[in-house]
């Protein structure tokens, strides 16, 4: 009892750092295999990239899928939290979203990098007494402004949120 069965056992395994999973095949008919090296080193470069970023929200690992061409992550601790679009290079995410929930209303900020580097941020307002299959369909959008992306700390209090939200519609 409690004896190890083998070596093997003896070894503890490792704290495990999750990568965001490998998901499709990246071999396409026709690559030569020069192309399909190339692709796999981008991928691991980007994978590598994205298991060094976490949720501004909250700071856990981000979950998802690596491409070559993207990645596709969200909060590994509350994936409704945060979402982001990663493409190679880049040091920002092309998207994102954060959603921030209360007693009844949810504050969702979509972030789109522009051209220049700055980001729209779209604000919307989601009823959270509404059934749930109906809610999104329902969300009012508060406003749109163009900036740096709109992050809403964890702590903020609903009232402190809406007071700061109201110096950026002023200015949108
Ligand atoms: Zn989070």
């Amino acid at each position: 009892m409690g004896k190890p069965n083998s070596f093997k056992d003896l070894i503890k395994p490792a704290p495990q750092v999750v990568a965001p999973k490998l998901t499709g095949s990246i071999l396409k008919p026709g690559m030569t295999t020069e192309q399909f090296l190339a692709q796999k080193v981008k991928q691991k470069e980007l994978e590598r990239f994205c298991n060094n970023q976490r949720c501004p929200l909250c700071d856990a690992q981000l979950d998802g899928g690596v491409h070559p061409g993207e990645a596709r992550l969200f909060c590994r601790a509350n994936p409704e939290e945060y979402t982001c679009v990663f493409t190679p290079n880049m040091l920002e995410p092309v998207n994102s979203s954060i959603r921030i929930s209360y007693d009844c209303n949810q504050y969702e900020v979509l972030h789109f990098r522009t051209q220049s580097g700055s980001y729209i941020n779209s604000v919307f307002v989601i009823d959270l007494t509404m059934r749930v299959d109906l809610r999104h369909k329902f969300k009012k959008k508060m406003f749109d402004f163009e900036g740096s992306r709109l992050i809403i700390p964890k702590t903020t209090t609903e009232t402190g949120l809406l007071s700061k939200l109201k110096t950026y519609i002023i200015f949108s």
